[in-house]
């Protein structure tokens, strides 16, 4: 390609609506333009991208043996009614009405819309297991778009479901395409970890887990362990261990006075001890009566976790001062284990402490030296907490670590939500209707682009891995309207270099030397080949890798072979 013809809309500026780096970096290299609020335009330069990552999905989707169909984008409401989600899911669908007055949308997913085609065309469990995947551009209206095709409103998915007969079928496939996904991100070049997750909207809630490219803008914390391969959404991430033995207590409980210390901060502050040493006692509402949820000091309350409780009413709502005073006799802010009259549920660390500080049940009081057992009733144990940095890995000897992470893939198992609610059965061998198990897989390949940069990109502009660079060489003539025997070597240069089935982007502009290269690292190109007058006497070319600062020299009649090598062509 010869910049000259290529759409090459690079800009000097940063973008002052761009927060993060591959926002900024995709604008300023002219990947995409905004026409709306998450909605985007690629341009020549980002379609090249987005395109290899496509292929390397496909070609990895086929290996998994899923086969590519293509939906609709818009979707009656007929079948999302049959499902549930025309009302469940909320403002993120965008709905559409047509002129006969008929409902629809713009599809965020595609559970429903495969789920009527497998229930119309498979009948018998010979037929499967079935995937299906697609390349497809999804609309949710998402409340906040940003960093832009990050978190945009209409983006690139790839979507896969699959339809067993079994849930032993389903783990089978589940693995398949668990193991195909560490293959595409791995084959794209990125740094990423799979974690354990949960279900939101989509599924109910069964296995998932998420794949995360690891970069410090990322919206999601992710628990790792630092010795073996655990690693959890730290919604989710299991804190403590239930074994760890507690030590004795030695010293008598006595009532401390605390007058105004509402917070664990300044109470810690004004007994001098460490936040570790005193605990919370949050009163919720419980199924029947109120619930009391105990933390550490220095921990926080996860609601995920809580709410998973029996006891605890779901969405988790804490109690108003009215039914606090009624259970407690007493102001929250004072509120403690000892005496109290409603359940006690307590997390696994505060359940391991020995002579902590909690309130009295009294207003500007406290208690100090509490023993479980002794002084307060030994309560019900639970991990309610969010992890936290250094905690114990619940699989080995390791300690967790907090990293960031954006989601660029989801493998979900949805069993029969969606068969059974739509009537999706097959015969089985006895000859009996069966709800097909399902599982659903995503990658988010438009996102994927914006992820990698994220990850490498320095002072100068993105650096593309390899596997998804728009171009593999860039080759860049020095004078090319001022020597005519510039022109004509670097003419053929490019002319081999395609031969050899090389991806060449050719600047061919009569542009200064330093701006040539300012757009080359800009949009990444990985291989960079610059020939000069001088160069051309000598019969050599200087050779540059995006990646590193030296340049070097090669000769003219080897620079084919040596790229061809560097690039496994
Ligand atoms: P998120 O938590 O980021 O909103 P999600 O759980 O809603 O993601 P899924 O429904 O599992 O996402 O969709 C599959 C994939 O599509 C995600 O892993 C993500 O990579 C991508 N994706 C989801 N929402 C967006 C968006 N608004 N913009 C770009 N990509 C997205
Ligand atoms: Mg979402």
């Amino acid at each position: 390609m010869r910049v000259s013809t290529f759409l090459l809309s690079t800009v000097k500026e940063t973008p002052s609506d761009a927060e993060i780096i591959s926002h900024q970096l995709m604008l300023r290299a002219g990947m995409v333009r905004k026409i709306a609020a998450g909605i985007y335009t690629w341009l020549p330069l980002g379609l090249r991208v987005m395109r290899k990552v496509e292929n390397i999905v496909r070609e990895e989707m086929n290996r998994a043996g899923a086969q590519e169909i293509l939906m609709p984008a818009v979707q009656p409401a007929e079948l999302w009614q049959e499902s549930g989600r025309w009302e469940e899911y909320g403002p993120e669908l965008l709905r559409l009405r047509d002129r006969h007055g008929r409902d629809f949308c713009f599809g965020p997913t595609h559970e429903e819309i495969i789920t009527e085609l497998v229930r119309r065309e498979i009948k018998s469990y010979r037929q499967l297991p079935a995937n299906f995947y697609q390349v497809q551009t999804k609309f949710r209206d998402e409340i906040r778009p940003r960093f832009g095709v990050m978190r945009a409103r209409e983006f690139v998915m790839k979507d896969a479901y699959s339809f067993h007969i079994s849930q032993a079928s389903l783990q089978q496939t589940y693995d398949i395409m668990f193991d195909a996904y560490k293959c595409i991100f791995s084959r794209i070049g990125l740094e990423f970890c799979a974690v354990e997750a949960h279900g939101g909207v989509i599924g109910g809630g069964n296995v998932s887990h998420e794949f995360h490219v690891l970069a410090d803008s990322g919206e999601d914390a992710i628990a790792s362990c630092s010795q073996c391969d655990y690693a959890a959404n730290v919604d989710l991430a299991i804190s403590g261990k239930a074994d760890e033995p507690r030590s004795a207590s030695d010293k008598p409980m006595s009532v401390v006075e605390t007058p105004d210390q509402h917070t664990i901060e300044s109470l810690s502050q004004f007994l001098k001890i460490d936040p570790a040493q005193t605990i919370k006692t949050l009163l919720v509402k419980g199924v029947d009566d109120i619930v009391a949820l105990v933390i550490r000091g220095d921990h926080e309350l996860n609601v995920i976790k809580a709410e998973r409780l029996p006891r605890v009413q779901k969405p988790l709502s804490f109690a108003t001062a009215e039914e606090v005073q009624r259970a407690t006799g007493c102001e929250p802010g004072s509120i403690g284990p000892v005496g109290l009259k409603v359940p006690v549920i307590a997390d696994t660390s505060a359940a391991q402490l020995s002579n902590f500080v909690c309130g009295a049940n009294e207003e500007g009081k406290h208690l100090q030296n509490v023993h479980w057992g002794r002084d307060a009733t030994k309560p019900k144990v639970a991990d309610i907490r969010n992890v936290v940095q250094g905690d114990p890995c619940p699989r080995c000897a390791g300690v967790l670590n907090s990293r960031r992470g954006i989601e660029v893939g989801h493998v979900f198992q949805l069993g029969t939500k969606y068969s059974e609610s739509m009537g999706a059965s097959v015969l089985d061998e006895s000859g009996e209707a069966v709800a097909m198990s399902m599982g659903c897989y995503g990658i988010g390949v438009s996102r994927v682009v914006a992820a990698a940069i994220e990850q490498s990109h320095d002072e100068n502009g993105i650096i593309w891995p390899g596997p998804i660079a728009p171009f593999d060489l860039c080759l860049v003539p020095i004078g090319i309207n001022k020597s005519a025997a510039i022109a004509e070597a670097s003419e053929k240069l490019y002319q081999e270099l395609r031969d050899a089935n090389i991806d060449v982007l050719f600047d061919d502009r009569n542009e200064r030397p330093g701006v040539m290269f300012a757009d080359m690292d800009l949009v990444g190109i990985p291989h960079r080949l610059v020939l000069g007058e001088r160069g051309l006497k000598n019969g050599v070319v200087e050779y540059k890798s995006r990646r590193e600062k030296a340049t070097s020299e090669l000769s003219l009649s080897e620079v084919v072979n040596r790229m061809r090598q560097h690039l496994n062509t």
